[in-house]
């Protein structure tokens, strides 16, 4: 019947064909439908899309819903038509069909949602269109492309404060970058400095095992840690390419299956190093950070850090490489002098404005107390994003085995006395 089906429960069935809502997406579903204006930070694969396109249907008139890629827009079409629902998208990859079949629908009032690639937002005949249509809300995926000093820098993304003014309706902004700079950039630009209500959860990985080692033999620390899980599927990051490949030199010696693979490499050979881990079972892929942004392997059973990454960003993305399919999975970090000194160069030595290095330098940082943490390495790490973790994880090295605090009274005594 159709008053039931209407709520987000049951659209969440009849529609989308999902049992229940994922951690987060309930809360974030009704405040979207309630018309306040939020940002959702949630970590890949926890479910953005739905957060937006449930409340779409549930709201009148049409959503609008701002996309950095063609491809993720294309695909989310896609999926939205074959369960049913009206969606359009206006790109620069449409054909003149598509085009006219998505003004068509606007005109008879049919469509539910319809994306644009942020380009769109500098033609004026853009605003025109959307004023002519009941638009509810504005929904932007991957709002972090609207910091100038993220990596996903879209200019076009600056326009859509204004569309907002123009429009004066809500807007919901999703992401999965969670730190503090990201979101405050977010907010200025996106709702004009008025804090959204916001949302931030579901980063936990609780099947991964936390672990970080002072650095002293680290190719012997390496050695040993793939020693204990071999024949499983693995990534060593280095940071260096002339690492990766002495160290899967070793990994072989030592009787492994091992690779190495990094950005001087022929496009042809990352390509095959991609497959084969795709595809076997008890890979090691010895690699600097260009490995990984492709990889959709479910059972990576581990994840080693051979050198300390460069932020505590980089570790948590790179460590959740492991263990996609729920099952246990464990990481090991190494850290020493010599990779703090690095690190810091590698800032300084860079192209950023100064506010920007600042900015890493405290990444870095963050990373470093995460190393030298002396309690719970996850209740710091999800503390860092934002998230509170009520107790302590019992899954890292310290809570199982927790570190011997020296009492330095004694001594101390002694020295002054002596
Ligand atoms: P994100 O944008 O946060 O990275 P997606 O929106 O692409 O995540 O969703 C990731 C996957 O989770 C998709 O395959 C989606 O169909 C699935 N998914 C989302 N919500 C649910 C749910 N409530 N129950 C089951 N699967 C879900
Ligand atoms: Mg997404």
């Amino acid at each position: 019947d159709g008053l039931t089906a209407a709520t987000p429960e049951g659209l969440l069935a009849s529609v989308f064909g999902f049992q229940s809502f994922r951690p987060g997406q309930e809360d974030i579903v009704r405040a979207v439908i309630a018309g306040r204006d939020t940002l959702a930070i949630m970590p890949t694969g926890g479910g953005k899309s739905l957060c937006f396109q449930l409340p779409a249907l549930c709201l009148p008139g049409l959503t609008v819903v701002i996309s950095p890629l063609i491809a993720l827009m294309r695909d989310q079409v896609r999926g939205l038509r074959e369960a049913g629902v009206e969606a359009g998208a206006l790109t620069s990859g449409n054909t003149e069909e598509e085009t006219e079949e998505v003004f068509a629908a606007l005109d008879e009032k049919r469509l539910k949602l319809l994306y644009m690639a942020p380009e769109r937002l500098a033609s004026g005949a853009a605003l025109a269109l959307l004023r002519r249509n009941e638009v509810s809300l504005i929904a932007v995926d991957e709002a972090h492309c609207v910091s100038q000093w993220g990596h996903d820098f879209r200019p076009d993304y600056l326009r859509i404060g204004d569309l907002k003014r123009a429009l004066g309706v809500p807007l919901a902004a999703f992401t999965a970058t969670a730190d503090e700079e990201t979101r405050t950039e977010i907010v200025t630009r996106l709702f004009d400095g008025r804090a959204p209500e916001t949302f931030l959860r579901g980063f936990d990985r609780p099947n991964i095992h936390l672990a970080f080692e002072p650095k002293n033999q680290p190719r012997q620390q390496i050695l040993r840690f793939a020693e204990a899980r071999k024949g499983q599927s693995g990534i060593v990051y280095c940071a260096s390419r002339a690492k990766t490949e002495a160290l899967a030199k070793a990994l072989v010696e030592a009787g492994h299956a091992a690779c190495h693979y990094h950005g001087g490499m022929e496009a042809d050979d990352r390509r095959a190093v991609e497959a084969r881990f795709q595809r076997e079972d008890g890979l090691i892929v010895v690699a600097t950070v260009a490995f990984g942004m492709g990889i959709d392997k479910p059972d990576i059973r581990w994840v080693a850090h051979a050198d300390l990454p460069k932020s505590i960003e980089g570790y948590y993305q790179e460590i959740g490489r492991a263990g996609r399919d729920g099952a246990p999975a464990e990481t090991l970090t190494l850290y020493g002098p010599e990779d703090i000194r690095l690190r810091r160069a590698q800032i300084d030595e860079g192209l950023a404005p100064p506010d920007r290095k600042a900015a890493d330098h405290g990444r870095l940082n963050a990373l470093l107390g995460l190393a030298e943490a002396t309690a719970c390495r996850r209740v710091q790490l999800l503390g860092y994003f934002g998230e509170v973790l009520e107790t302590p994880c019992g899954h890292c090295d310290l809570c199982e085995t927790p570190p011997e605090l020296f009492d330095a009274t004694e001594p101390v005594r002694k020295a002054l006395s002596a």
